[in-house]
């Protein structure tokens, strides 16, 4: 049967990448981020694999992803990153809550005395983000006041990146400084160390110095470098010379996959899909793909993106539609109805990937991830 999308994930490919960000970050603890769904790739078979692994920690965007890997059988820490709304999920399914402000914490501290409970939190500190996190001139004391609510015992301090991607690194440097300047006012105030992380992929990949307790990467996990989106090669460059034994590389997990739907060859001078961007200046055969914008597949990828169908790229010809996009199979000239159509991934020789879709649409490879992984019907290759 012909349908909208397959994301094949490639479990293999994940272990690999977290495999590699170890032997990037030597002994560090990784926590792994699985927020948005494993970025499109299924947060429950995606952290079943890294518990598997032996990853420490998995991080979550909402206690909602918390309580489905909770009632999916892991038993590891889960870092909560940004919720407030549901504090009893917190204690109903021992998660560690970061907490961003002293009402978050006291909101926590409150539901704690409730129960008669105690609960580890770690509390996040704006370091230059502007998003989320303790910020202004009283972070320090706002941290020994939150130490001291009943009900919690402070165990941890993080703090986010706003462009450790960036080959210039002055900023991602003062940011660290700020931190480890707060860290240590705090022990000093409440005699002990915080378990301290800060460093996602950009900063595994080039910014050794700021690994501290544990590193935070989530991208990376699915087999991109941030770095690739934009800019900054130099820093990946400098990246790579963190050096890795044995010469291993991030592989991307996701392959989206559908089949060709329809055939047609038409005349010179046929327009094609809404608004007639794309007029045939040949002979043409045209293939309809039953993926369109409903599934993921940007309109930003109208005139504007390759698929590949018989292991050779073809063109995305005219509007990409609701649930259907057309592509010029001139060129392939064996190309059928229910051939395979790659339009991320790699098929023979041939590769699209994240970063080269991300391009095209003006975006990152996170957004393109998460986009087409979470439309599409998912298959787990690599299971072990
Ligand atoms: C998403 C996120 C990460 C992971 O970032 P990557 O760039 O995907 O490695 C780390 N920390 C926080 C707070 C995040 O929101």
């Amino acid at each position: 049967m012909i349908r909208g999308p397959v994301a094949e994930i490639d479990l293999s490919a994940i272990a690999r990448n977290l495999r590699y960000i170890r032997q990037i970050a030597g002994g560090t603890p990784v926590i792994g981020v699985v927020k948005a769904d494993a970025y499109g790739h299924g947060a429950i078979e995606v952290s079943r694999r890294l518990v598997k692994e032996g990853i420490s920690y998995l991080a979550v965007a909402y206690t909602g992803e918390a309580a489905e890997l909770r009632n999916a059988g892991m038993d590891i820490p889960i870092i909560v990153l940004f919720d407030r709304g549901n504090v009893e999920d917190i204690f109903d399914f021992s998660l560690i809550p970061v907490v961003y402000s002293r009402d978050t914490a006291l909101s926590v501290s409150r539901e704690a005395r409730k129960r008669g409970a105690v609960v580890k939190v770690h509390v996040k500190v704006d370091t230059g983000m502007g998003r989320l996190g303790l910020y202004g001139d009283h972070i320090v004391d706002d941290l020994i006041a939150i130490s001291e609510m009943p009900g919690l015992e402070l165990t941890g301090l993080l703090s986010h990146f706003s462009e450790a991607d960036l080959s210039d690194r002055s900023y991602a440097i003062s940011q660290l400084e700020s931190f480890n300047a707060i860290r240590e006012a705090v022990s000093k105030k409440i005699g002990r160390r915080l378990f301290s992380h800060v460093a996602n992929s950009a900063a595994v990949l080039s910014f050794k110095e700021s690994y501290l307790d544990a590193v935070r990467p989530g991208l990376m996990l699915y087999g991109y470098s941030p770095f690739h989106a934009d800019n900054a090669h130099g820093a990946e460059r400098e990246a790579r010379t963190i050096s890795i034994s044995g010469g291993a590389a991030l592989l991307p997990a996701m392959m989206i996959k559908s089949r060709i739907l329809s055939v047609r060859s038409v005349a010179s001078g046929t327009p094609i899909s809404y608004g007639r961007t794309f007029v045939t200046k040949r002979a043409s055969r045209i293939g309809v793909i039953p993926v369109g914008y409903a599934d993921g597949y940007s309109r930003l990828f109208s005139n504007n993106a390759e698929v590949i169908v018989r292991g050779r790229r073809v063109p995305v010809a005219g509007r990409v539609c609701m649930d259907l996009t057309m592509v010029d199979l001139t060129d392939v000239r064996d190309a059928e109805e229910n051939d395979e159509v790659v339009l991320l991934g790699r098929q023979g020789d041939e590769v699209v990937t994240a970063d080269e879709l991300a391009r095209r649409a003006k975006t990152i490879s996170y957004e393109i991830l998460t986009s087409l992984g979470s439309k599409s019907r998912k298959v787990y290759l690599g299971k072990s």
